[in-house]
């Protein structure tokens, strides 16, 4: 069978997805790159916001109308938290919540009868096996963890994903090293909360988040390391010396969601904003060059005009290298839902627009301080009609979240060079390979 594999929302849903294409692949099935060639297609959904469950009913229309033909199954949060809403699309043929993800491959296989050749093990990718999405062959999105135990109070993430759950450590370090063995050069630990990772079966220390990077540095040959979101709670100033070793990627994205203490406080985050500049602070002393990325909702139910301008000059003063706005949008069966003031459409895309020319006005100060550098950089791919007197248009990563583009002859795929800055351009920079 021919399966078309698509994600939308954030890190944790891509690495599923990844998962699902090596357990396609491994029961014999082939992952292919276009719609119209599909059999079976596959869209891992997102809830976190009104507008991603929009997205998400948009893409099972898309991919509808791409091929009529073939069947569609649906899982992810927006699949978890409203399954009857996408059956009333009335045009999808399974719905999946994420409870019955892992289990997809096997469920697709009983319910049409369309067996593949292998064995499909769950986690496996054989090293000798080829990544089966080619786009994402340069950063391997690894899970680590799944559910949340904090109750935030405008978070649908934490229903729809359940009690935080860890993975095995030795599966974890089984599944970098093979992806190293196919060609990964950066490898990035995801989940919904990743800073609570091993606390469900009471481990610490080397059971700890902090214990799992030491040994994915240790006992495995990764080239770069990245963390995804972590809360800034979980940033435990002992962790910091783990950056002496400069696989790990100097970036951290702790996300602030507010820059206002009594605006935390509803929203029931566990610390005040001077916490917050603490932990960057420790953060940005103990890693040269760090970058420091974050979320902020706008327009949370009661924020005034006050709580919003106490909020954007707490982030004007942060010098984020990144900053992801978003309007707070209310959704069903979380506390935030149902408070008082809820603020108008207008406020928030007001706020909105603020708050993200705040973001944009330090990201290029950010970048701005490394002019003139040479830092390496990992590229990724070819812009698709970019090529010009033999030279492609690349772009790639530093370890530090600044994105890189320059022209260059040579095959630059998925190689690691030192790359000089020379020139500030769009949302990154333009560099020249030494
Ligand atoms: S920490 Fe808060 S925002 Fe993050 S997943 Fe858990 S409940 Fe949601």
């Amino acid at each position: 069978m021919k399966v078309y594999l698509q994600s939308l929302g954030c890190k944790l849903n891509q690495s599923e997805l990844e998962s699902l294409a090596c357990q396609f692949v491994q029961a014999g099935h082939t992952v292919v790159d276009t719609v119209r060639e599909a059999d079976l297609c596959v869209l891992n959904t997102c809830a976190v916001t009104h507008t991603a469950a929009g997205k998400s009913r948009q893409a099972i229309r898309r991919l509808r109308r791409a091929n009529s033909d073939a069947r569609l199954a649906v899982t992810g949060c927006y699949a978890q938290m409203w399954p009857q809403e996408i059956r009333d699309l009335g045009n999808v043929d399974l719905v999946v919540g994420n409870e019955g993800k892992e289990q997809l491959v096997e469920r697709v296989e009983k319910e049409w009868g369309l067996k593949g050749q292998g064995s499909g093990r769950a986690w496996g990718l054989s090293p000798a096996s080829r990544f089966p999405i080619p786009q994402a062959r340069t950063r391997a999105f690894v899970k680590i963890q799944d559910g949340c135990d904090n109750h935030c109070t405008y978070c649908i993430v934490r229903v729809a994903r359940g009690r935080q759950r860890s993975r095995p450590r030795r599966d974890i370090l089984a599944e970098v090293e093979a992806r190293v063995a196919v060609g990964y050069q950066e490898v990035v630990l995801t989940g919904v909360h990743i800073g609570a990772y091993g606390r469900d079966s009471g481990r610490q220390g080397d059971g700890s988040l902090w214990g799992l990077v030491e040994a994915i540095l240790m006992r495995t040959h990764v080239r770069r390391l990245r963390l995804s979101s972590i809360e800034p709670w979980d940033l435990d100033l002992d962790c910091l010396r783990l950056w002496e070793d400069s696989r790990l990627c100097r970036h951290l994205h702790l996300p602030l969601q507010s820059g206002c203490d009594a605006t935390l406080q509803r929203m029931g985050r566990s610390y005040t904003a001077g916490r917050f500049a603490a932990w960057v602070e420790a953060a940005r002393e103990a890693i040269s060059d760090v970058a420091i990325t974050t979320d902020v909702l706008v327009g949370f139910p009661g924020e005034s005009e006050a709580e919003f301008n106490e909020s954007l000059r707490f982030v004007k003063a942060m010098g984020f290298a990144r900053t992801h706005v978003f309007k707070y949008s209310a959704r069903p069966g979380t506390p935030a839902a149902t408070m008082p003031d809820q603020v108008p459409p207008p406020v928030k895309k007001a706020r909105s627009r603020a708050m993200m020319e705040a973001g944009r006005h330090s990201a290029q100060a950010f970048r701005r301080a490394f002019l003139g550098r040479t830092l390496e950089v990992l590229w990724e791919g070819q812009r698709k009609g970019s090529e010009s007197e033999h030279k492609a248009l690349w772009s790639g990563l530093t370890d530090n979240y600044l994105r890189v583009r320059t022209q260059e002859g040579r095959d630059l795929s998925n190689t690691i060079t030192r790359t000089r800055l020379i020139a500030l351009g769009g949302d990154g920079m333009w560099g020249e390979v030494c």
